[in-house]
């Protein structure tokens, strides 16, 4: 019989099944100081000019540019003026001033020549090569007054941190964080600092995804885990659904006779699709359990990663129309065969070398999905598209990670 949802889709079906669910994010106002990973919710518009002044990218003297075209010239000087100087000198021919770096340019001077082509003697100075126009950083040449420098999506990094302070802009307005419960499920896992007895293992995979939700900008909370209990799991996602956002399971959405997260949305949530033409990573769901979305993430710890970083910081990002600047690309070319499906995505961990000033790409570790050290351990992973076959040779997009 067929699901009453879509099954097995390919991974740019999910990631736009994911995007019709969409949550309405409010903004706060906030110092620039805590920004950092925060997405931008207004426009913002700078409130001065930069550079202010004209001033000079250069330690050496100011001059007048005519002065100085058959060197040696010899000039006079005048005065000198340092960054932070509100007095204005004025220079006529014949005359330079000596000047710093971020010092305002003297009234008659249109270059600077840099200090290593000067000869300094007393109140003399010898230019030992003509003057530069192009030292001077001019007023305004940056951005200026009132211009925006940022609109609605952008992220805010350590530059544009520095930019902002720049600006004269001390807070700004960014989305609120969502508050994102990730829940393992799993009769087997145990927590750090337990005793393991056989056939248990440490639960790992809600650390690795709580840091992914939180290098997108969010707030996580890592629940206990739950054992494979459906009036348990009930519970604890009604639990997460009052006070969260979005809830990321880990578990238990397989075929198994225990995956209750799936047997559960399939009889009492509202399931958007199930099962990802991707390897790994082919059994996630995706839906909605009390109206918030559930991202059911398979347990296998490289399948768990893949998934977050296929399908839900894209969903994450298209919350606020932002770039996904956590997924970082690059080409390579591959070494060897890569094992493919046809029809489905492919990531395989490898790692990157440089031969013949090219890039390429060979297979990292054991490729099984079980295998944390594996995609822990290697430079990226591959993304071979579906309908692409992952030859030796064939230049191969790889996400770093
Ligand atoms: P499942 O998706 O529940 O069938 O689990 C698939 C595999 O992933 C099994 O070998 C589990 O033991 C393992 N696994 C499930 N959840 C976790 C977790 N939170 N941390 C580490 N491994 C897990
Ligand atoms: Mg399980």
């Amino acid at each position: 019989m067929a699901k009453p949802y879509p099954y097995f889709v390919s991974l740019n079906e999910a990631i736009s099944l994911c995007q019709k669910t969409q949550i309405n994010l409010d903004s706060e106002i906030i110092p620039i100081s805590q920004s950092i990973n925060r997405v931008v919710s207004n426009n913002i518009h700078s409130k001065v000019n930069d550079p202010g002044f004209d001033n000079s990218a250069m330690d050496g003297f100011a001059v007048i540019h005519s002065d100085t075209l058959t060197p040696p010239t010899q000039l006079s000087i005048i005065g000198s003026t340092m960054a932070g100087s509100s007095t204005i000198q004025e220079i006529t021919s014949g005359q330079a001033v000596r000047i710093m770096t971020g010092a305002p340019i003297p009234e008659g001077a249109d270059s600077i020549i840099p200090i290593e082509d000067c000869t300094v003697a007393g109140s003399e100075v010898t230019l030992n090569k003509p003057s530069k126009p192009h030292f001077i950083r001019k007023l305004g040449e940056n951005f200026s007054l009132d211009e925006i420098i940022f609109t609605p999506g952008e992220i805010m990094s350590p530059e544009k941190i520095s930019l902002c302070a720049a600006a004269g802009i001390s807070t700004i307005s960014v989305f609120k964080k969502l508050r994102i419960a990730v829940i393992s499920t799993g009769d087997e896992l145990r927590s750090l600092g337990e005793d393991l007895e056989y056939g248990q293992i440490y639960e790992s995979n809600s650390y690795g995804l709580s840091a992914l939700v939180e290098i997108y900008g969010h707030e996580v909370t890592r629940f206990p885990n739950v054992i494979d209990d459906l009036d348990i799991l009930r519970e604890t996602l009604n639990e997460a659904s009052k006070n969260h956002d979005c809830i990321i399971t880990s578990g238990g959405v397989s075929m198994g006779d225990k995956d209750y997260v799936r047997i559960l949305m399939e009889q009492e949530g509202d399931i958007r699709f199930w099962r990802v033409k991707m390897r790994p990573g082919s059994p996630p769901l995706f839906g909605l359990w009390n109206d918030k979305p559930l991202f059911g993430l398979p347990g296998n710890p490289v399948s768990s990663h893949v998934v977050f970083r296929a399908i839900v910081g894209k969903w994450l990002t298209s919350l606020t129309n932002s770039k996904d600047i956590n997924t970082k690309y690059t080409h390579a070319i591959l070494d060897e065969d890569i094992k493919t499906q046809e029809g489905f995505t492919t990531f395989r961990r490898v790692e990157l070398f440089n031969k013949d000033s090219s890039t390429f790409a060979r297979l990292k570790g054991h490729q099984g999905s079980g295998n944390i050290a594996g995609v822990a351990m290697s430079d990226g992973l591959t993304v071979i598209e579906p309908d692409q076959l992952g030859r030796k040779g064939d230049v191969c997009k790889i996400i770093l990670l």
